[in-house]
C-alpha cells in the first residue's frame, strides 16, 4: 500500500493510500487535532473521481470538527472516505487495508461507520487497528448508534417547540422523511407522546415497519414536503432542501437527523430564517450517534450517555437565544459558538 501526505493549509493533516492490485482508494481528513484525536466514520462509496471523494471527505471532516466541539468532547474532528470500486472487489481486504492505513496515523484518528459502512465492517478494522469503535455489542461495542441519535433529535425537537410556541397546539404533527434507523425509532418515540407522525420512505418495507405505531399516518415520498405539520424532519439523504421546494414547506420547525439536509447551506438558513422556520442545525440536533461511538471508545456507561445526550438541548436553546439577539440564522448561530468553543 502506498500512502502519501498532500499538503493543506486548512486542515491539520490530509493522507492518501493506494493499492491498486486491491483496488483499494482511501482518504483520510483531519481537520482539527485541537481538543483531542479526531474522531468521524468511514464512509465508503461510489465516487464520480478522486477529486469528489477527497472533496467530500474535506467537508464531511470540518463539520465533525463542529459536531465534537459544540458536543464538549475530547475530539477533533476526521473523516474518512473510501472509493467504492467500479470493479470487482474483495470487501474485506478493502477493510484490512483501511485498518492498516488508519494504524498509520498513531491514534491521530478515530473510525466509525458512516454510510456504506457498518459494524461488521469496524470488527474487520479492529483486526488491524485499536483505533476503531462502533462495533456490535456481540463484539463488546455498544450496538447501533441510531436509538441515541433518535433519541438526541426527539430532545432537540422538545427545545425547538418551546422556542415556537409559547402555548403548544393540542395536536403536534410530524413529517418525517426517511424511515430508516433513525426515523423508525423517532417515529416510535413521538408516536409514545401521542404527537401525529406523518412519516414516509422510498422502501416501503420500512413504512410497514411503522405502520402499527399509535398516530402513524403514511405519505408519499413526493408528498413530504407540503405536508401541513408542525415539524419537518429529514431523516433521510442530504441535500434535500434547496431554494426550489422551501416554499412548499408547510411547517414552523426543521429538525432532523440528516446530515448537510441544506444544498446551500448558508443561502437555503437565509430562506428558512427569513419564512420564519425556526432550523435547528444538522450538526447539533444529531449529535447523539458520535457521542454514543465516543462513549465506546472511552467505555462510558450506558446511563451516563443518557446524560450526555442532554447537551443537545442546552445547546440548542443557546444558539437560538445567540439567533435572536445576534440577529443571525441559526446555522450561523451554530458556527460562531463553535467557533468560540474551538478558540478557548
Ligand atoms: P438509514 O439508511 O437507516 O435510513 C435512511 C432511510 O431513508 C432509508 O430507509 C431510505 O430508504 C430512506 N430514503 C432515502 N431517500 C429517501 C427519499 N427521497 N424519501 C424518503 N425516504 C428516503 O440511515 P439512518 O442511519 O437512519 O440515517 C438517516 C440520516 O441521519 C442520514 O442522513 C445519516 O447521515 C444521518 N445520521 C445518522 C446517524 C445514526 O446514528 N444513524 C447519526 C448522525 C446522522
Amino acid at each position: 500500500m502506498r500512502i502519501q501526505k498532500i499538503p493543506s493549509s486548512d486542515y491539520e493533516e490530509i493522507w492518501e493510500a493506494q493499492d491498486a492490485s486491491q483496488n483499494f482508494h482511501a482518504f483520510i481528513v483531519l481537520h482539527s487535532l485541537k481538543r483531542g484525536p479526531a474522531i468521524g466514520g468511514l464512509r465508503f462509496w461510489k465516487y464520480p473521481d478522486s477529486q469528489a471523494a477527497l472533496e467530500d471527505a474535506q467537508e464531511l471532516a470540518r463539520a465533525m470538527t463542529y459536531k465534537a466541539a459544540l458536543a464538549r468532547l475530547p475530539h477533533g474532528g476526521g473523516k474518512a472516505v473510501m472509493i467504492e470500486p467500479n470493479t470487482s472487489y474483495e470487501r474485506r481486504n478493502l477493510m484490512k487495508l483501511f485498518g492498516q492505513f488508519i494504524d498509520q496515523l498513531n491514534g491521530r484518528y478515530i473510525t466509525a461507520k458512516d454510510v456504506g459502512s457498518g459494524a461488521s465492517d469496524m470488527e474487520i478494522i479492529k483486526q488491524e487497528t485499536p483505533w476503531v469503535t462502533g462495533l456490535a455489542q456481540s463484539h463488546g461495542g455498544m450496538g447501533d448508534p441510531s436509538e441515541p441519535t433518535a433519541k438526541g433529535v426527539a430532545l432537540g425537537i422538545e427545545t425547538c417547540l418551546d422556542y415556537t410556541f409559547k402555548n403548544r397546539p393540542q395536536k403536534i404533527r410530524i413529517a418525517i422523511q426517511g424511515l430508516g434507523g433513525v426515523g423508525r425509532q423517532l417515529s416510535q418515540l413521538l408516536s409514545q407522546k401521542s404527537y401525529e407522525v406523518w412519516g414516509t420512505d422510498v422502501s416501503a418495507k420500512s413504512v410497514f415497519a411503522c405502520s402499527q405505531l399509535k398516530n402513524f399516518h403514511s405519505v408519499l415520498p413526493e408528498s413530504i414536503f407540503k405536508t401541513p405539520c408542525e415539524i419537518f424532519a429529514p431523516c433521510a439523504l442530504g441535500n434535500v432542501i434547496s431554494q426550489e421546494n422551501i416554499s412548499q414547506l408547510n411547517c414552523k420547525i426543521v429538525a432532523g437527523s440528516a446530515n448537510n439536509p441544506l444544498r446551500d447551506a448558508q443561502k437555503d438558513a437565509n430562506t428558512l430564517h427569513q419564512k420564519g422556520i425556526l432550523y435547528a442545525p444538522d450538526f447539533v440536533i444529531n449529535a447523539g450517534g458520535l457521542l454514543h461511538v465516543a462513549a465506546e471508545f472511552t467505555q462510558l456507561k450506558k446511563a451516563e450517555l443518557e446524560n450526555q445526550l442532554n447537551i443537545i438541548p442546552q445547546n440548542l436553546k443557546k444558539i437560538f437565544d445567540i439567533s435572536e439577539s445576534e440577529h443571525l440564522n441559526p446555522l450561523q448561530a451554530a458556527l460562531q459558538m463553535a467557533e468560540e468553543i474551538l478558540k478557548n
